[in-house]
């Protein structure tokens, strides 16, 4: 008698541990590790789930369910996607669940609705010699509209009688031909054509021309050449190329290598709706051999992609894929490169939901899976990659020079306590700043302001008692927003009324106070009431494409002056703009991170890097109350080693990575008391295990998000200790407390190494 077969199945599931399933005879052949198949769980309810695992034991449950169906042939995740799933359950402590969950939406696992679009085509019924179809020809004099067609299908197809038939698109012999669906459909009776019905690609197909690689200049050429070397030793390799030093060309050739040895690369950039200049830059280079995956792609086409990258027979399959972290997830065949671009940016950490995982980190994780080499690009590395090339364990090349010998912009520090003190000051700008403008526009240049905040005045206050509105749900000051004359709360979304008086004292004098976006949009149109001025922020950008509207109309000259939160720090490249003004520098550093001096270098080196790309002229003007502060200092001289020694200094001292590893847990609960008793609850556990190494609890500096009550514990894990026992022992702790009276409502996440 045939054994009888089970299969381990993944579900889409917070919780742990392992779920079995009988195979069924008839299903038996269609099952292998990594299909899609769907069973009961629970109350009978049908979930998609992926066997992770094949046995002919019989599991020691008392009644084991069958797979109900397996909706795809072929198996849709492949074993080192697997692998790769595993360690992230394993290393950001979740379930495997959670990690395919987040994994396959980004494939949706919707498979079974996925069907090819087809779209009609026209071919010649058979393969005429020259002689007969000089007769159809003469015959057709008396039909010219269809002797139109005929010839406009001859010459797309470049028809000789030496080769193939090949069919034409019905759409595109209408449009070459001019003529109309029913003289199409006369040949057909005539039995000239044949219509044919063939799957062809969602995927809008825009040509382009491939080009060659620009020529390296000498300095990019010996970078390359040490990136090549290094690589001969190392899997990782950090490149810390200055802005606009040439780092993507330095990718673009490494891609080339690799997609003419048939490999894959991928190619991760924080966020895709900044990079519409890289990505026209990069398909360029690669034409149809690239794709951009990102979250508007609709369920069909992710699954195209899905297929496209998985494949490894189709030649025209995918070789680079550009996204931002949830690419990670693709079913890649043969990969052999990943670039992780900027890779200092803090969005490359998932907070929320689980798998809270870096994609910095994964994405080494995942090339080491593949055996394929690791390439991290920054300007401004972070203080962990930079800690890691500098001792050792990966390479480093450093380019210091723009291309073309264009000078890093002048960095000038404006005082505003000063300007205040001396009335200089124009509503939120200094003189230097208003100087410069005013240069800059004359000369018909542009320029950029970076206000790390949105909105038009941060808050309103009582001029009496102080009093600020707060939002009702979180623990947080309301935004004031002009344009829809609300404020806002920044944490849940939520819009309230301008209050009329303040709730604290009654008093009807209330006043803006500090400078959004929205704010200096409207006083920087007073002082240059002629200029242009427009602002990208988050407000702004909610359509689909604000975004590239936006840097066209500022790259075709229609913008003189644009206002923007971060979004304008990253990656563009707009050949004449030459001023850079940073607002309320001090704003970016005075928040209770370890991490905030480093972002705020990292912010204003990236800002300024905007500045005098293709110029020698580019200015950089940072007003501060703080002129003295040494980070300032250090972006001034553009200090990077510096930064680097005094942050990890500040660290060893204060023992944070990369002296140690942070795992962060974050305990909620909607009634106030539950929660602080929970957390001590907690707090003890972990105290009696780890000791000394615990921090908290303690409320963060946002105490409550959207009615939840937040709690927050820190334990420090040495590097040298076993960071799995260390885990095994904060699982149990949680699973103790989480079964406490009161504990039921409550929600503990767990964040490894948080960011
Ligand atoms: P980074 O990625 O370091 O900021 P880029 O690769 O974007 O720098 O290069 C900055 C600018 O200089 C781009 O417009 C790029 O096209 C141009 N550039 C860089 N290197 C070369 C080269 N070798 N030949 C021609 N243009 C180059
Ligand atoms: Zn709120
Ligand atoms: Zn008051």
């Amino acid at each position: 008698m045939k054994k009888e077969l089970y299969a381990d199945v993944i579900l889409p599931l917070a919780v742990k541990g392992k779920f079995t399933y009988r195979i069924p005879g008839n299903l038996s052949d269609k099952v292998s590790v990594g299909s899609i198949v769907t069973v009961r769980f629970g109350n009978k309810q049908l979930y998609s789930g992926v066997v992770s695992g094949i046995s002919d034991e019989s599991p020691e449950i008392e009644k084991i369910r069958d797979i109900t169906d397996v909706p795809e042939k072929t198996p849709l995740v492949n074993q080192i996607q697997l692998k790769f799933w595993n360690w992230l359950s394993e290393y950001y402590m979740c379930s495997i669940g959670e990690v395919m969950k987040a994994a396959m939406s980004s494939g949706s696992i919707l498979a079974e609705r996925y069907k090819p679009k087809e779209e009609r085509f026209i071919i010649l019924s058979q393969k005429y010699s020259d002689s007969e179809l000089n007769i159809i020809l003469d015959k057709l004099e008396v039909a010219p509209k269809q002797l139109d067609i005929l010839t406009a299908y001859l010459r797309l197809t470049d028809y000789s009688t030496g080769s193939d038939l090949y069919p034409v698109k019905n759409s595109l012999l209408l449009k070459e031909s001019q003529a109309l669906q029913a003289s199409v459909n006369s040949l057909i009776r005539k039995r000239i054509f044949v219509s044919v019905d063939l799957a062809v690609s969602r995927l809008s197909e825009v040509e382009v021309n491939t080009e060659p690689l620009n020529e390296l200049s000498d300095g990019q050429s010996q970078a390359f050449e040490s990136l090549v070397s290094q690589f001969g030793e190392r899997e990782i390799v950090l490149l810390h190329g200055v802005t606009s030093s040439g780092k993507t060309e330095l990718y673009i050739r490494l891609i080339e290598e690799q997609v003419r040895k048939g490999k894959q690369v991928l190619y991760l950039l924080p966020e895709i709706a900044l990079t519409t200049q890289l990505i026209f830059r990069l398909k360029r280079h690669f034409g149809k051999l690239t794709t951009v995956f990102h979250s508007r792609l609709s369920d069909s086409e992710r699954m195209e992609t899905w297929k496209k990258i998985a494949d490894s027979e189709d030649k025209a399959g995918y070789r680079l894929v550009i996204g931002a972290r949830s690419a990670l997830f693709l079913p890649f065949h043969d990969l052999g490169l990943v670039i992780v671009d900027e890779e200092h940016d803090s969005s490359y950490k998932q907070h929320d939901p689980a798998p809270r995982y870096h994609a910095r980190d994964s994405a080494i994780m995942m090339a080491a899976l593949w055996k394929a080499k690791t390439i991290l690009g920054s300007a401004t590395p972070s203080v962990e990659s930079a800690f890691n090339s500098f001792s050792g364990k990966y390479g480093y090349v450093y380019m210091g020079e723009r291309y073309g010998r264009i000078n890093l912009p002048e960095i000038i520090i404006a005082n505003t306590r000063e300007a205040y003190r001396k009335k200089q000051m124009v509503s939120h700008f200094t003189p230097q700043l208003l100087h410069t403008i005013d240069n800059a526009l004359e000369k018909g240049e542009q320029v950029i302001l970076f206000r790390n905040r949105r909105g038009f005045s941060s808050y309103i206050e009582c001029s009496e008692c102080g009093w600020v509105p707060t939002c009702t749900q979180c623990a947080v000051n309301l935004t004031y927003h002009k344009e829809i004359n609300r404020l806002v709360c920044h944490y849940c979304g939520s819009a309230y009324h301008i209050p009329v008086k303040c709730s604290s004292c009654g008093s009807i004098s209330l006043s803006t106070k500090g400078s959004g976006t929205e704010k200096i949009e409207d006083e920087i149109k007073i002082v240059f009431p002629k200029a242009r001025v427009r602002r990208m922020d988050q407000d702004t950008m909610k359509n689909k494409n604000s975004f590239e509207k936006i840097i066209s109309s500022f790259e075709n000259g229609h913008i003189d002056i644009l206002i923007g939160t971060q979004m304008i720090s990253k990656g563009l490249d707009f050949e004449n703009l030459t001023v850079v003004g940073i607002m309320n520098a001090e704003g970016l550093l005075n928040y209770p991170d370890f991490r905030a001096n480093e972002k705020a270098f990292q912010m204003m080196s990236q800002v300024s890097g905007r500045a005098g790309r293709r110029q020698k002229h580019g200015k950089v003007i940072i007003q501060t109350s703080d002129p003295d502060s040494r980070i300032i200092k250090q972006v001034l001289n553009n200090d990077f080693k510096g930064m680097f020694e005094t942050q990890l200094e500040e660290r060893k001292l204060f023992n944070y990575p990369p002296y140690c590893r942070l795992v962060r847990i974050m305990v909620k609960h909607r009634d106030k008391t539950k929660l602080n008793e929970l957390a001590a609850h907690l707090g003890n556990e972990l105290r009696n295990t780890f000791g000394t190494r615990i921090l908290g609890p303690e409320f963060p500096v946002i105490s409550r998000i959207q009615n939840w009550y937040i709690k927050n514990i820190l334990i420090k894990i040495e590097k040298e200790k076993p960071l799995a026992r260390a885990k095994e022992l904060i699982n149990k702790a949680v699973e103790r407390t989480q079964k406490i009276k009161g504990a039921g409502p409550s929600r503990i996440n767990i964040d490894v190494d948080p960011y």
